[in-house]
């Protein structure tokens, strides 16, 4: 980081707060962290580039707290606790109406940071088309993160949160859908999602597998399959939707918005069958919704009933993200 983006300095040195396990933050050639004994590290990167995984017209506060939130949402998928981030940072400009853009992204990114205790330890910053690169890490107990090789025949599959919301605000934003009771909740899903860290420490010798899911229920659960070299079968009537989203469903709107719309950002995961009635105790306690929404088969591929029953087929149009 040199010249004109020397002034941006400021934006990153004190973003977050300290940890103890940070020797080293911000200022030098590299931080040096401390990884606590007994535990493995847990890496996870994403990156958000503008016209593709956002519009560049979003709101800079809540582009922080999502380039955080995705990455923390693979954490949680793992079952890892979050530790610390690194930001890599790519702007047009380094101008008055570009720092307060970033001085705005920085408070959506520190607003979560602080409530997941992570701290902002180093990064990149450069000139160029907008984009942003996240990394994570965080810390896990050795042979116990949630992996999307370990379903086994016979386990539940289950969903937290809803399904299709975010998708649905995606559509608000296009101008593609006039029905919505509430098209700022829908874009407030898409916009600013919740990442399941806690949830994700708790599946930690319950769950089999997990994953979180970004791009759609189909797609994420057709990676654990493919991982675990299984399949699934899944009841549309058990899927968990929100009011929106069955108004949507009623109104003849389209099953691949629960199925396969993404950012949703929820954790899908498999439990063996004796489970399943401390799965029910762990959403009360968290007060989440844990929806049973099918099973593991031996046989490979995924199997969607809909609502009468019957076979849907799920490789037409509109699923393409699971094509
Ligand atoms: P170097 O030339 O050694 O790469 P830089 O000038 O890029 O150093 O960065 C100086 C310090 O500021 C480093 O500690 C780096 O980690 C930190 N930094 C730069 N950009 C960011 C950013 N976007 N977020 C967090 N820290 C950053
Ligand atoms: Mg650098």
């Amino acid at each position: 980081m040199s010249g004109e983006f020397d002034l941006i300095r400021t934006y990153f040195s004190a973003a977050t707060g300290q940890r103890d396990d940070c020797v080293l933050g911000i200022g030098d050639d590299c931080a040096l962290l401390t990884v606590p004994a007994g535990k493995q590290l847990a890496v996870s990167l994403d990156t958000l580039v503008s016209g593709r995984h956002f519009l560049e017209s979003t709101d800079p506060e809540r582009l922080g707290h999502k380039a955080l939130a995705v990455n923390l949402s693979d954490l949680a998928a793992m079952g890892a606790q979050p530790a610390w981030v690194t930001l890599g940072m790519t702007l047009p400009a380094a101008d008055v109406a570009w720092r307060s853009w970033l001085s705005a992204f920085m408070q959506g990114f520190a607003g979560l940071a602080a409530q997941h205790n992570v701290q902002l330890v180093g990064g990149d910053t450069t000139r160029g088309p907008l984009s942003f690169s996240v990394q994570v890490h965080g810390f896990v107990e050795p042979g116990e993160a949630l992996r999307r090789d370990a379903a086994q025949p016979g386990d539940k599959v289950y969903v937290s949160g809803t399904l299709g919301d975010a998708a649905l605000g995606l559509k608000v934003l296009l101008g593609a859908l006039e029905s919505a009771d509430n098209p700022n909740e829908l874009v407030r899903q898409l916009e600013v999602p919740v990442p399941r860290v806690e949830l994700g420490r708790n599946l930690l010798g319950l769950a089999r597998a997990a994953i979180d899911i970004s791009d759609g229920l189909l797609a994420d659960l057709g990676h654990i399959c493919q991982k675990s070299g299984v399949g699934m079968r899944l009841r549309c009537d058990q899927l968990p939707l929100s009011a929106e989203v069955a108004g949507y469903l009623e109104l003849g709107g389209d099953w691949s918005i629960p199925l396969a719309g993404g950012d949703d950002y929820e954790l899908a995961f498999t439990v063996p069958p004796d489970k399943s009635s401390e799965v029910e105790r762990l959403g009360d306690t968290l007060g989440m919704s844990l929806r049973c929404v099918g099973e593991v088969l031996e046989k490979p591929g995924i199997t969607v009933l809909d609502i009468d029953g019957k076979t849907l087929d799920v490789l037409g149009e509109g699923y393409d993200h699971f094509r």
